[in-house]
């Protein structure tokens, strides 16, 4: 059984490929000869994660999961979520958009927020969904180098450092793109066709 994974990051294949029995191959979007940029246009993380999964299945025909990502600030109505990536524009630039983040937040008490990671999985005709979701709070400033994106700024539920300042294997025990990542891999493990 070949599943597409909707990335260009080898290094994310060849992880969940060594979660996985021999049987099910993890293929990428570059091996099926897909090498546009895939649209992510839709209102919702959820919606984003579908439209990727989709956009493989019905233009290439393979089985294929995608993952997408937010960052959900309570006191901001749950900024920037879907926007996470773009939030202080199409630079992309995790440093401006942290510092956009703590701005915003500036004399808020409310500091309350979660990651959350859904990943598609489109599978014989069927389509699941596996949410992860990590609760936590924004800092007050930046802390750690480790990571990428919002890590600086994230601490997790139940931790004194933020996800910059834990070990990549830390993180990934607790982070929502872990937890979704688990959910994904439990089904396939049990999954017989
Ligand atoms: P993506 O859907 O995985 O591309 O994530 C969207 C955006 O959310 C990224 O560009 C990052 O800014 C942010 N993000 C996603 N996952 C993480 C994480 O684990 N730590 C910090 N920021 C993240």
């Amino acid at each position: 059984m070949k599943i597409v994974f909707a990335t260009n990051n080898k290094n994310k294949i060849l992880e969940i490929q060594s979660m996985l029995p021999e049987s099910i191959e993890i293929i990428s979007l570059e091996s099926i000869g897909c090498l546009e940029d895939i649209p992510e246009t839709a209102d919702t993380i959820e919606e984003n994660a579908i439209m990727k999964a989709n956009y493989v299945t019905e233009k290439y025909g393979y089985d294929c999961f995608a993952d997408d990502t937010g960052l959900e600030v309570d006191s901001l109505d749950g900024e920037p979520g879907v926007y996470s990536a773009r939030y202080a524009g199409e630079q992309r630039s995790s440093e401006d958009n942290m510092d956009k983040l703590l701005l915003n937040l500036e004399g808020k008490t409310d500091r309350v927020a979660q990651f959350k990671t859904v990943i598609t999985l489109n599978l014989k005709g069927e389509q699941y969904l596996f949410t992860g979701i990590a609760k936590g709070e924004i800092t007050l400033e930046k802390n750690g180098n480790q990571g990428f994106g919002y890590d600086p700024i994230f601490r997790p539920q139940g931790y004194q450092e933020t996800f910059a300042q834990l070990s990549l294997e830390t993180k990934n025990q607790i982070s929502h793109r872990g937890k979704a990542t688990q959910e994904l891999i439990a089904f396939l493990n049990k999954y017989e066709d």
